[in-house]
């Protein structure tokens, strides 16, 4: 540090602290500052959560190689100098309706595209299925701009196997732009983000910039849960497979009144893991509890590494047969 400097300069400090140093004047906010909602939209699978995730640079809305990974509307705030954009992310809209599951997760989906300021529809570079026709038009009337997102950009070999899709979709005239990327790799997301600008309005921001979602803990530990699930277990899970926290209880550092020991703060954490059938109960546990204690451990580490708190974590399997199936069952498991 060089005090003789700081003191030279001392009488140009008051105008240029006023516009440099955030910590003596109010945070400065560009006048022009944007704010909306981005609803993210696409069938399954094609990476709609990967994209949110890796724009908020935090792991919030959980993935799979499976197709109906994401059930429920979560919400990611990303906030940088310029704008805030809170993206909703959805559970994919399909055509499959087999289970009133389904049928709420496209509801969910469906009702996303109401009150956002830009739409972004998600596709898959190398595969355009009935499923994206189904999305395709859903979107293609509605009144804000919907920008085309063509992702797995790093699953194409030559530029020009992308030619065709891009000629599609300009052609349609649906599109406020075209961009590519890859939310896996991280590629293109910069100019995703500044598209996304363009489109939202001039407002203050809604949440602290600190702030990355307006899901609670205890939702996104049920999350977690349910990922690690669909993760250990093989294709017998997709649907059939909910979580429920029973208890959620957080422990301040205490004393020990008996021992006069100090304990360290901590998140208690009971969940319920609910499936179908009995087979399905014992493929989650596993092998002498060996597929469960995995599950719990590998849960309990993501939780603490979002939270930033110690958790203990105690898991249970039940049948609870046709869940999915049930209408107030479903209810009353936050569907
Ligand atoms: P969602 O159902 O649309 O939310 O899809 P997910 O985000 O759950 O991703 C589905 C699968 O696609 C996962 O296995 C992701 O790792 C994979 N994926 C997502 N984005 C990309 C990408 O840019 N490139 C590649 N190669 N795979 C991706
Ligand atoms: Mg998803």
């Amino acid at each position: 540090m060089n005090d003789n400097h700081n003191h030279n300069d001392n009488q140009n400090n008051d105008i240029i602290s006023q516009f440099f140093n955030p910590s003596e004047s109010e945070p400065q906010r560009a006048e022009d500052f944007r704010t909306g909602y981005v609803a993210i939209v696409g069938r399954p699978n094609v990476g709609k959560s990967t994209l949110m995730n890796h724009v908020l640079g935090q792991k919030l809305s959980i993935t799979s190689r499976k197709p109906q990974t994401t059930r429920h509307r979560i919400t990611g705030i990303f906030t940088n100098e310029e704008m805030q954009a809170i993206f909703v992310d959805t559970p994919g809209i399909h055509s499959k309706e087999v289970k009133m599951i389904n049928e709420r997760m496209n509801q969910t989906a469906t009702s996303a595209l109401a009150d956002v300021d830009v739409v972004l529809f998600v596709i898959d570079s190398l595969k355009w299925v009935g499923d994206d026709e189904l999305v395709f038009a859903k979107i293609q009337n509605l009144d804000v701009p919907v920008v085309a997102v063509i992702n797995k950009s790093d699953t194409i070999k030559q530029k020009g196997e992308l030619f065709p899709l891009l000629e599609k979709l300009h052609n349609t005239g649906v599109f406020a732009d075209i961009v590519p990327i890859s939310a896996l790799r991280g590629h293109n997301l910069d100019e995703l983000v500044k598209v996304i600008g363009k489109y939202l309005p001039i407002a203050e921001p809604i949440y602290d910039s600190e702030q990355i979602t307006d899901r609670s803990e205890r939702f996104l530990a049920s999350e977690i849960i349910r990922e690690k699930v669909m993760r250990t277990s093989g294709d017998e899970i997709p649907y059939d497979l909910t979580v429920q926290i029973d208890t959620y209880k957080d422990e301040p550092a205490h004393q020990d009144p008996k021992t006069g020991k100090w304990r360290k703060a901590v998140t208690f954490v009971d969940a319920t893991i609910f499936v179908e059938r009995q087979g399905q109960k014992v493929i989650v546990i596993g092998d002498k509890g060996e597929k469960i204690k995995q599950i719990g451990m590998d849960a309990r580490l993501d939780m603490e590494k979002m939270f930033g708190k110690k958790i203990m974590l105690t898991l249970w399997v039940k049948v609870k047969k046709g869940w999915s199936d049930d209408d107030r069952a479903l209810t009353s498991l936050g569907y």
